[in-house]
């Protein structure tokens, strides 16, 4: 079945993020790839462009041969987990992870043949291939303190940018993810308070 590219699923806040929330409950065995099925990239694609729009300074993404890119796309996609989930977790980059990245990066700027993406001018009505363009977002959070504010949601275990001013965002997304959590906390205590009455 077809994914809804709802704005839930760009609670990231970053399309490098975004990219790496594509793998649902990573490591829960009933997680799940929504890329499994290659059409499901241009589909996540052209969804991005309108929520990280911002990111892109509205340039288009392309995305030529979906069948052809996914291997490469799933690399970059889980050398972004690796390392920004092992920093967010420990505070620290797991070994071998940077350079991975930096060549998925690479072979991705290599494939999208369009490394210029930032900025603005008249290039930024120029369309950017997917994959150089998920690359790039990768780069730019190491570059700057960006990746400081990366974090794991206690809900569902994506990783979101936390743009808030205190730094103390717990969930990827409040009104999705917040609320599972409290309707779970209630449903607990009322479980507590029934075993006590019996
Ligand atoms: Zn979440």
């Amino acid at each position: 079945m077809a994914v809804d590219w709802t704005p839930h699923r760009f609670s990231g806040g970053a399309l490098a993020l975004d990219t790496a929330n594509t793998v649902v409950l990573r490591g829960d065995p009933r997680g799940f790839d929504r890329f499994a099925d290659a059409a499901e990239i241009a589909r996540f694609a052209d969804a991005a462009a309108h929520h990280r729009g911002e990111e892109l300074v509205g340039r288009p993404i392309v995305v030529a041969d979906a069948e052809a890119m996914k291997d490469g796309v799933v690399e970059l996609r889980e050398a972004i987990d690796a390392l920004f989930r092992g920093r967010a977790a420990g505070n620290r980059t797991p070994a071998g992870a940077l350079p991975r990245l930096l060549r998925a990066c690479a072979v991705a700027l290599e494939g999208g043949k369009d490394a210029a993406f930032a900025g603005t001018g008249p290039a930024a009505a120029e369309p950017v291939a997917f994959e150089a363009a998920v690359a790039m977002s990768a780069l730019s959070l190491l570059c700057d303190d960006a990746s400081q504010r990366i974090r794991i949601c206690a809900n569902c275990n994506w990783l979101f940018l936390d743009r808030s001013r205190n730094g103390s965002r717990i969930w990827c997304d409040m009104a999705v993810c917040g609320n599972r959590q409290k309707a779970r906390r209630h449903y607990g205590r009322r479980r507590a308070e029934e075993k006590k009455h019996v």
